[in-house]
């Protein structure tokens, strides 16, 4: 078992480093005084993440995927210098359906895609069915060449601004479905809500009212069309093996989970990693600020009931850091244990990430408490986590589930 980066990997993770202290950390303060991004906003800030070359066309991810870790530094590190952002980045991933789309949607929108100008939104949650999302209500009734998409969605990541829906729905047989609502030809409409930390993240309600979209547009018919024939290699290029997509491990996955299992195996085990960043932010703060701070004629790093909040504070960084990883090498492997690992994962780092965060304030003390210091920041951002994606309470309702066996599961 190997702890470590690669060299390839720790290359990776300075140069990340590098430009997000250059590039993204300087925007945090003035957008999160602000408020929510506005679609231009939150496009400058995608379009920068397109300079070193983050996005979700067949070309970016494919130099990403050859390493997924790579993907995984990502979520730990652009979560540690601003959660808002590096939301937005990850909850664009729908965007990537845009690569297999019908070729009319890919004439229009890969240009698009291309230069990171899509936004994109996932959308599950209804406001009457949070954690008990079976019991949802949209419905998605086939009607001609369309859907017809009638429902409320709500606490939907980028929603205001996003492009493109990646939409969870009741067929006509009450089966879930997926659809991808691209929402200039389908027109829906938004409204935002307002939070508690991640301040400047865009977030809100869609409503869909009789909306209208191509049959063609359910995932899995486009993944069924764009798997026939020459379209995967018109698709991802000539040397596309269509028998080597067949073995890989994430069609494993797919064809031994349900699809939003494996979305969210990935989506989870990403949150811990960015539980783990930003964990690590108010760790480096209380650091600097126990080695400057003087009280009693010595400096507060010197006082042992600091050093041991300093312990309590790495353990917690760390284990939250190994978990991550460890769930996401699972995730990539299609290993059976991929659910229970993130579910572990997401909710150990992100109860870890708020204890984090609030004995940051203690050892700064008074100004701990200060929007004049990132710190009060960082403990409202990280206690976002423990809602999204599953509660703390879900994710050990899944543990125990997995743990136990199917009989046993205390949530349905
Ligand atoms: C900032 C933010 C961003 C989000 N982004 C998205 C997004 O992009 N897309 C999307 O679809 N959704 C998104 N969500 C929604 C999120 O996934 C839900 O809020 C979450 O699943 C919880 O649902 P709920 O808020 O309805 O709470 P509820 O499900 O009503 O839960 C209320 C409380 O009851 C507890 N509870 C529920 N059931 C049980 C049980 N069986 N046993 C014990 N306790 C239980 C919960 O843990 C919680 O403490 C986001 C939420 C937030 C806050």
């Amino acid at each position: 078992m190997d702890f470590g980066f690669t060299e390839s990997q720790r290359m990776f993770r300075d140069s990340i480093r590098e430009f997000l202290d250059k590039e993204i950390a300087p925007l945090v303060d003035e957008q999160e005084k602000k408020g929510p991004m506005s679609r231009e906003e939150a496009l400058a800030v995608l379009k920068k993440f397109r300079k070193i070359g983050v996005g979700f066309d067949v070309e970016s991810m494919s130099d990403m995927g050859s390493d997924p870790i790579a993907i995984a530094i990502l979520a730990e590190e652009s979560f540690r210098v601003w959660p808002a952002a590096a939301g937005l980045l990850g909850l664009t991933f729908p965007a990537a359906l845009v690569n297999i789309a019908p070729d009319d949607m890919r004439r229009r929108l890969l240009p698009k895609l291309k230069e990171n100008e899509l936004i994109g939104c996932y959308a599950i949650t209804e406001p009457e069915a949070g954690s008990d999302n079976r019991s949802m209500r949209t419905n998605a009734i086939p009607d001609g060449d369309f859907y017809r998409v009638n429902g409320t969605k709500t606490w939907i990541t980028n929603g205001p601004v996003a492009d493109l829906c990646m939409l969870v729905a009741n067929d006509e047989k009450g089966e879930r479905i997926f659809l991808l609502v691209e929402r200039e030809q389908s027109p829906y409409q938004t409204s935002d809500l307002h939070k508690l930390g991640w301040k400047a993240a865009p977030t809100g309600e869609l409503h869909f009212e009789d909306c209208l979209v191509p049959i063609e547009n359910n995932m899995m018919n486009m993944i069924a069309a764009a798997a026939t024939g020459d379209r995967l290699k018109e698709i991802m290029g000539e040397d596309f093996d269509p028998a080597r997509l067949a073995r890989s491990r994430l069609m494993t996955m797919m064809s031994t989970m349900a699809p939003e299992n494996v979305i969210f195996a990935f989506l989870r085990s990403g949150m811990a990693l960015a539980a783990a960043g930003m964990a690590q932010a108010a760790l480096d703060a209380a650091v600097k600020f126990a080695r400057e701070r003087s009280q009693f004629g010595k400096p507060i790093g010197r006082m042992q009931l600091i050093q041991e909040k300093l312990f309590n504070m790495q353990a917690l960084t760390v284990t939250s850091r190994l978990l991550g990883y460890w769930a996401f090498q699972l995730a990539i492997n299609a290993d059976p244990e991929a659910r229970m690992a993130s579910s572990l994962a997401k909710g150990y780092a992100c109860e870890a990430a708020v204890q984090v965060a609030s004995d940051a304030i203690q050892i700064h003390g008074g100004i701990g408490l200060s929007d004049e210091y990132p710190l009060e920041r960082y403990f409202r951002d990280a206690r976002m986590l423990t809602i999204p994606d599953g509660t703390t309470e879900i994710q050990k309702l899944i543990v125990g589930r997995e743990l136990l066996g199917k009989g046993f599961a205390a949530y349905s």
